[in-house]
């Protein structure tokens, strides 16, 4: 029980055990507050501490913030809490994002020979085209979309 590396610990507060602030089950602020706004019985609290989950419920993420330790249950379960006002809006993927991620997969699922639009990202870099350009391994119909009739290449 007596460690050593405890020897120079001088705590004299008893109600103080000198470890940094954390919250037991239902303890945090907010707690119930946050738990009603999930259930759609309450307002998105303006303060207070929620888990990452929790946050992510409310449409908010936590933003590089130090969190604070919750623990239950005798140290058995722990998790993080997040305050409120220091969580930024969840991110989420304007149409711009959304149009330049669907060019990228068309480029790598595009044949450049038939113009199909596969279902999955061809092998460009060492056939350079479908596998029935390449040597005539015919392709599941239901595997590509055939190509725009409108396309055509400006030059
Ligand atoms: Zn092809």
């Amino acid at each position: 029980m007596n460690r050593p590396d405890n020897d120079d610990l001088v705590d004299v507060d008893l109600y103080d055990d000198g470890t940094p602030l954390q919250f037991g089950w239902n303890q945090a602020p907010g707690a119930a507050a946050v738990r009603a706004a999930l259930r759609g019985e309450g307002p998105v609290p303006e303060n207070g501490y929620a888990t990452r989950r929790q946050l992510r419920s409310l449409g908010l993420r936590p933003g590089g913030q130090q969190p604070t330790p919750l623990v239950w249950r005798g140290g058995l379960r722990r998790a993080w809490l997040y305050r409120i006002e220091l969580a930024v809006p969840k991110r989420a993927p304007t149409l711009a994002q959304e149009a330049a991620l669907d060019r990228a997969m068309a480029a790598r699922q595009t044949c450049p020979k038939c113009r199909r639009r596969y279902h999955y990202c061809l092998r460009l870099r060492t056939i350079g085209s479908c596998e029935e350009c390449f040597d005539g391994t015919p392709a599941d119909p239901s595997s590509y979309i055939a190509s725009p009739t409108t396309h055509h290449l400006a030059a």
